[in-house]
C-alpha cells in the first residue's frame, strides 16, 4: 500500500522528532513566504491544490503569529536579517521574517491589520505589473476554466493540447501540465497561449488583476509604515532562465527604479520570480550579484537561514506557509529543520 505525502506529514507532525533536527537544521531562523490571504475558505469548494496552497486564511495567519510568539521567536525585517548576516553573532532567540510575493490587495486589507495589531514587521515583494494592472494572472483563469469544464482543449499555432477534465484528479493533472507548459515557454509564446485561453473560454484576464492586486497608492500607503518593507519581484514575473542578461536586468532594475519612484524609498531586497531550480540557478544569481546593489535576494528553495548564508545573500532559501496545510505542527517541522533536511538530503546550508 502506498502511503500518501499528507499521511507521512501527519505522522511526522505527531512524532517528537523536531528536537533531533533542531540543533543542526533550524539555523538562526527562517524566512517564511506566502502569497494571498483570504477570509475563510469554503471547505466544500472544489479547488486546484496548487492554487489553494497560495491562500492563507487570515485566522491562521494570526494563529501562526501567536504560536511563534509563544515559542519565543523574534520577528525581524529583511534589513535586520541582512545586518545579522553581516555582523554575525549567535543569538539566543531564533528569528522569523514574514514575506509575501507578488502584491495582492489582501496583503493590505487582511494581512496588514494583523501584523499591525501584533507589531510584527513584514515584506511585500512587488511585481510591478500588479500595481500597473498589466499582470496576466493566468493561473486563476486556468483554475476557473478547469473547474468549469469536463474537457480541455486548446490550439495555438502548431501546438494542440486536449485533456479530459471530468474528475478532480484529471483537473489537477491538467492544471499541472498547462502550468509547466506556460511557465517553460518563452514570453511571446506564453502570451499566445494565454490569449488563446481567454478567447476560447470567453474569459477576461483584466478583471482578475483589477480585483486582486494592490494599486500604487496602496503600495505607497503600506511603505509609509516602518513595519513594512517593499521589495522587488521584477517588472513582469517572467521566467528568468528564458531571458538573456540584458532582459533580466531590465526586469530587475526597471522594477526597482519604478517602485522607488512611487514610494520615495530605496528598494534593497529582491525575490526571484518562481525561484525554483527550474527557473533560477547560478547564472541568474550571478547576474544580480554583479549588477545590482540589493542587500538580499531570496529564492523559493526550502531551507532555514544560517550565519554561513553571509556568503550567499543573493540566494537565500525560504519556507512556504502552505494554505492547503495550515497546520502549526507541520510548520514546526519546517522550522526545526525536519522537512528541509529530508528535502535537501540532509544538506544544511541551502543556497541553489
Ligand atoms: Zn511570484
Amino acid at each position: 500500500m502506498a502511503i500518501s505525502k499528507s499521511t507521512i506529514l501527519k505522522i511526522l507532525s505527531k512524532a517528537p522528532i523536531g528536537f533531533l533536527f533542531k540543533p543542526f537544521y533550524s539555523g538562526e531562523g527562517s524566512i517564511l513566504f506566502m502569497h494571498k490571504v483570504v477570509l475563510n475558505k469554503d471547505k466544500n469548494a472544489s479547488r486546484i491544490p496548487l492554487m489553494a496552497a497560495n491562500e492563507i486564511e487570515v485566522d491562521f495567519l494570526e494563529k501562526m503569529i501567536l504560536f511563534l510568539k509563544k515559542k519565543k521567536y523574534e520577528f525581524i525585517s529583511l534589513d535586520e536579517l541582512h545586518y545579522r548576516l553581516e555582523n554575525p553573532e549567535k543569538k539566543s532567540k531564533k528569528f522569523i521574517v514574514f514575506t509575501f510575493d507578488d502584491g495582492y490587495k489582501d496583503n493590505l486589507t487582511l494581512a496588514y491589520p494583523i501584523f499591525k495589531k501584533h507589531n510584527v514587521p513584514f515584506t511585500i515583494y512587488l511585481t510591478n505589473c500588479y500595481p500597473n494592472k498589466t499582470a496576466k494572472l493566468w493561473w486563476y483563469m486556468l483554475e476557473d476554466i478547469l473547474l468549469e469544464n469536463t474537457i480541455f482543449s486548446l490550439k495555438v499555432g502548431d501546438l494542440f493540447v486536449e485533456h479530459s477534465c471530468k474528475t478532480q484528479k484529471e483537473k489537477e493533472n491538467t492544471f499541472g501540465k498547462l502550468r509547466t507548459l506556460i511557465i517553460s515557454s518563452a514570453p511571446e509564446k506564453q502570451n499566445e497561449i494565454i490569449e488563446a485561453l481567454e478567447k476560447k473560454y470567453s474569459k477576461s484576464l483584466q478583471t482578475y488583476v483589477e480585483n486582486e492586486s494592490l494599486n500604487w497608492d496602496e503600495v505607497k500607503k503600506l511603505s509609509e509604515d516602518s513595519l513594512v518593507t517593499i521589495g522587488g519581484h521584477s517588472l513582469n514575473h517572467l521566467t528568468f532562465n528564458k531571458l538573456n542578461k540584458e532582459e533580466i536586468l531590465t526586469e530587475v532594475l526597471g522594477s526597482k527604479q519604478e517602485i522607488e519612484k512611487n514610494i520615495d524609498k530605496e528598494v534593497a531586497h529582491f525575490a526571484y520570480p518562481f525561484g525554483t531550480s527550474n527557473e533560477i540557478n547560478q547564472r541568474e544569481v550571478e547576474i544580480l550579484e554583479e549588477n545590482t546593489n540589493f542587500k538580499t535576494a531570496t529564492t523559493t528553495r526550502m531551507g532555514n537561514i544560517f550565519l554561513d548564508h553571509k556568503q550567499s545573500c543573493f540566494a537565500l532559501p525560504r519556507i512556504q506557509v502552505l494554505g492547503n496545510q495550515q497546520n502549526l505542527s507541520i510548520l514546526n517541522l519546517y522550522l526545526t529543520g525536519v522537512l528541509p533536511a529530508i528535502k535537501n538530503r540532509f544538506k544544511k546550508i541551502v543556497t541553489l
